[in-house]
């Protein structure tokens, strides 16, 4: 029989995939938000952020991310708008959506936001790739299934043929049509 196709837990669980049959890392980092702590917008830990972006959740409180008819609210740690259109909203970000009122808390104590960041409303949010741990199998493997580690941080796309052999820490979502807001403004609105 032909050895299975990319990586594999040997006592792999249904919750161990992710909807494209990719292999998910294991909880690693901190522990899931208890209403404790800080908003760290730099550390989500990796279960946590990927239940954020299939959801679209708070990537701080774990509520459902502020909805308006305008779409969900990001915050991205870029300096500017300018700066973001430039990179393009088609390379996919790994920064969870947010909540209004997380949103307005984080931008004054995150000290990565501290340094700047865009308000964004996006009206659709498509999951585009991962970043995770990227790895092949071994040509010469000393034991059955020996794999070899490629890149500890690789992002690809879901389309990449490459995906059976990722070991997903997050998800890349693309924000399609995304506007600026200000922060301040959107305090009368509901979320
Ligand atoms: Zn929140």
């Amino acid at each position: 029989m032909a050895r299975p196709h990319g990586l594999a837990y040997t006592d792999e669980l249904l919750a161990d995939r992710g909807p494209h049959g990719e292999l998910l890392l294991r909880g690693l980092g901190p522990a899931p938000h208890g209403g404790r702590g800080k908003p760290l917008f730099a550390r989500v830990n990796n279960r946590r952020q990927r239940r954020a972006m299939r959801y679209l959740l708070c990537q701080v409180c774990g509520q459902p991310a502020g909805r308006t008819a305008a779409g969900t609210l990001w915050v991205i740690d870029t300096p500017s708008y300018a700066a973001v259109a430039a990179e393009g909203f088609d390379v996919g970000f790994r920064q969870p959506p947010v909540c209004l009122p997380c949103a307005q808390i984080a931008v004054r104590v995150c000290p990565e936001l501290s340094k700047g960041y865009v308000a964004l409303r996006v009206p659709e949010v498509r999951l585009v790739g991962v970043t995770g741990v990227l790895c092949a199998a071994d040509p010469q493997p000393h034991h059955p299934g020996e794999i070899r580690v490629l890149d500890r941080s690789a992002t690809i796309a879901y389309t990449d043929p490459r995906l059976p052999w990722m070991l997903v820490g997050e998800i890349r979502a693309e924000l399609v049509g995304a506007t600026p807001v200000d922060l301040e403004a959107e305090r009368g609105s509901a979320s």
